[in-house]
This record gives C-alpha cells, sequence and structure tokens, in this order.
C-alpha cells in the first residue's frame, strides 16, 4: 500500500457510529471535513485498490458483523447560511449539519415546509439519499439544489431537484448512482410566515385536541405547535432516539411502505376476505396509487410488537423498527427475512428493506 497522504483510524468499531450499535470494524476510518479531505481519500482508495463507504450518522445503516474491509469516510462538512429572498428563505446547509437542528433552526426563523420532518435522526447530506419523509411532508419538497462530489472523476457536480430523480424513499443516488455521488452541499427553499397545511390524520387530531386547529393559521406558532406534536407522536413510539430506550435502538422503519395499483389493492382486498380478514385494510393516497401501510402488513403476519428472536426484537412501541437486543447483525436481517417471507406468504407482497444494508466483501 502507498504511504497514506491523510491520517487514518485503524480498525474502528463500526458499532460505535451506528444508532443500531451494529458493525464490526472499518479497517480504515477518516472523519473528513472538507471536500479536499474527501476527495483525498477517494484518491487514496483508488490508488490502494480499497472500496469506500460513505458514512453520515449511521440512522440508516447496517454494516456487517464481520466488518468492513476498506475505507469508511465520516462527512463532517459543517456551514449553513440562510438568505431572506421576499416570502422564502434559502438555507445552503454542508452535508454533515445535523438534520434535526437545522430543523429547529428553519423554525426559529419563522419557516414551514419540514417541521413534520422534526426528530428524525442523521445528518443534512443523507436526507436526499432517500428523499427522507414522515407525516405528509418529504424532504424533496423543499430542496431546490444540491452539489456532489463525483467519484468518477473527483469533479464537483450540482443537480436540481429534477435531476435528483425524488420518489418515495428514494431518489437517483440510490438507485441509477448509488455510490458514486457524495453530497456535500443541500439547498433548501422554504416559506415564511405561511399557513401550514396538516392532511395526516394521527398529526391533524393531535394538534386539534392539544392545540386546536386555529393554530396552524399562523406561521412560527403552526410550525413551533406542528415541531413539538410531532415530536410527542415520536418519542410515544420511539422513533426519537434516546440512549436509555433500547426501542430506539434500531434504523427506524426497517419496510417501506409498498405502492400498489388499484388492481393489485383489489387482489389484496379479495385475498384478506378470503382468509377471514374483518377489518378494512388501512390505505394512504399514493397519485393514482394505493400505499398500504407495512406497519399493518407485518402485525397481520403474525408479528406483535415486542416480539423478540435471539438478539433481534421488534420495538415495543413501533411494528416496523427491529431492534438490536444484544444481538448481531446477522440476527437483525434473518429477523428482516423471517418476517419478509410471513408477509408474502399471507398476502403476496414482498417488503422491501428501506435502510443500506453493506455488504461484508466488496467486489
Ligand atoms: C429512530 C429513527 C427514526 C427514523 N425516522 C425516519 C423517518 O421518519 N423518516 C425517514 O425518512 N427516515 C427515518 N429514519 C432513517 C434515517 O434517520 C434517515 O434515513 C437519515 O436521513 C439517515 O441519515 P444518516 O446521516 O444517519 O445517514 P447514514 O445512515 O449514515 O447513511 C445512509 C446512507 O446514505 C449514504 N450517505 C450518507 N451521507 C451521505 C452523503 N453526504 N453523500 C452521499 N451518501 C451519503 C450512506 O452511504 C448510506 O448509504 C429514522 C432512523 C431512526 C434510527
Amino acid at each position: 500500500m502507498d504511504q497514506p497522504k491523510l491520517e487514518f483510524q485503524e480498525n474502528v468499531p463500526l458499532a460505535n457510529h451506528t444508532t443500531i450499535s451494529l458493525g464490526g470494524e472499518a479497517s480504515l476510518f477518516k472523519v473528513c471535513q472538507s471536500v479536499e479531505q474527501i476527495r483525498d481519500c477517494l484518491t487514496y482508495a483508488k490508488d490502494n485498490k480499497l472500496s469506500v463507504q460513505i458514512l453520515g450518522r449511521g440512522s440508516n445503516i447496517l454494516f456487517p458483523d464481520e466488518g468492513y474491509d476498506g475505507l469508511v469516510v465520516k462527512i463532517d462538512l459543517k456551514g449553513i447560511s440562510l438568505t431572506e429572498d421576499g416570502d422564502w428563505l434559502v438555507a445552503h446547509a454542508a452535508a454533515g449539519e445535523d438534520w434535526a437542528e437545522f430543523v429547529r433552526l428553519c423554525i426559529d426563523h419563522d419557516c414551514s415546509g419540514i417541521e413534520c420532518l422534526s426528530g428524525i435522526p442523521g445528518l443534512i447530506g443523507a436526507t436526499p439519499m432517500q428523499n427522507v419523509g414522515a407525516y405528509g411532508q418529504e424532504v424533496s419538497d423543499t430542496i431546490i439544489s444540491l452539489n456532489a462530489l463525483d467519484s468518477k472523476n473527483l469533479k464537483e457536480a450540482e443537480f436540481t431537484n429534477k435531476e435528483c430523480r425524488f420518489g418515495y424513499r428514494q431518489s437517483r443516488f440510490r438507485t441509477k448512482d448509488a455510490g458514486r455521488y457524495i453530497i456535500t452541499e443541500v439547498t433548501f427553499r422554504l416559506r415564511k410566515s405561511s399557513r401550514t397545511e396538516i392532511h395526516y390524520p394521527e398529526l391533524r387530531n393531535y394538534l386539534e385536541t392539544n392545540f386546536g386547529l386555529n393554530i396552524l393559521a399562523t406561521g412560527r406558532p403552526a410550525s413551533e405547535a406542528v415541531r413539538s406534536a410531532v415530536l410527542a407522536i415520536r418519542k410515544k413510539k420511539s422513533m426519537v432516539i434516546d440512549p436509555a430506550d433500547l426501542n430506539t435502538r434500531s434504523v427506524g422503519s426497517f419496510f417501506m411502505n409498498p405502492i400498489l395499483s388499484k388492481r393489485e389493492f383489489e387482489s389484496l382486498e379479495e385475498q384478506w376476505k378470503l382468509s377471514g380478514g374483518k377489518d378494512q385494510i388501512p390505505t394512504f393516497n399514493a397519485q393514482g396509487s394505493v400505499k398500504v401501510p407495512a406497519a399493518w402488513l407485518v402485525e397481520k403476519a403474525g408479528f406483535h410488537r415486542g416480539y423478540r428472536k435471539g438478539g433481534a426484537g421488534i420495538s415495543a412501541n413501533h411494528s416496523l423498527a427491529l431492534i438490536n437486543c444484544g444481538g448481531t447483525t446477522r440476527e437483525i436481517l434473518d429477523l428482516a427475512e423471517e418476517i419478509q417471507q410471513s408477509v408474502f406468504k399471507r398476502f403476496g407482497i414482498r417488503l422491501e428493506r428501506e435502510p443500506v444494508v453493506v455488504s461484508a466483501t466488496v467486489d
């Protein structure tokens, strides 16, 4: 191997860098505070034929128990600049900034548009990857553009919102261009002092009971109320990281909600009724298609909250959060597969995993 130009940490336990506290050691690890450092890491890895894994806060990633035989690059780029533009606020945020703190900052500046995404762990740079979303908002609703470093030619590139090809928990950075671009900065455009629209029933009910729906009419009080409601609901579901709560030792929801065509949904309904199902299948509207809550499918396939299998389990407060109960990545993945197979057997639907699963050996 060539002499490193950068100083790397060696044999770093990845469990210390993931919210699910799992993963063996990374043979090399580097915290990068500048684009130049990321570029140097990529050059070093190429020269030494090492695979590279980008890491943010580690809240949506599973590393293998065997560890990662390559270079893990942790993004730590900092800086946020805010510019007023009439009724709008434009925010340029570096990829290493904390997402939840950014949401708080924008609300403090009288903005709305991302308040439903309060309490989601992770860094800014990862939010476009899977188009982070919750309670009816998606980060893609407010992103104008982003900057990224192209690992193929080490040049910086800019992508407009349209070019990111956002979808439900998707973007080009997870599909066609998976592993190619390192996001360095994201630009958001947020509306100031506007009326907030909340359609998500659980959140709307909470707001109505605790604040009254009139609170939604006025800019900052509306965003503040939505934020506190979202945090309260998320806390109850152990969806806000809390080291004292074992149920938060997860990667969030492990499965995405399946999106079915109307025809597929009708056959699901038929199958459900034929098998003796009495209650109605809950749904969310998804632009002409039907989104079925994965949590409902998991529960009806026989998995209850608090279910345990060895060192892996299902959160006592959320049926989609697989948690580490002193186990291994292998046990989490085995439990996930068991759930996927049971749902498939019962409903003919293959649930898709949401987190990124890193393999031990890279070709
Ligand atoms: C308790 C809990 C609740 C959650 N709730 C939600 C929720 O409500 N909605 C939701 O959408 N998600 C949720 N998540 C998932 C997670 O928080 C988000 O996906 C978050 O954006 C991941 O950010 P991160 O920095 O931790 O990314 P990481 O987990 O570190 O990385 C995730 C992926 O993004 C890549 N990546 C990270 N940063 C960059 C970058 N700068 N450039 C290129 N690639 C990058 C990594 O290589 C990896 O493939 C939850 C997770 C937990 C643990």
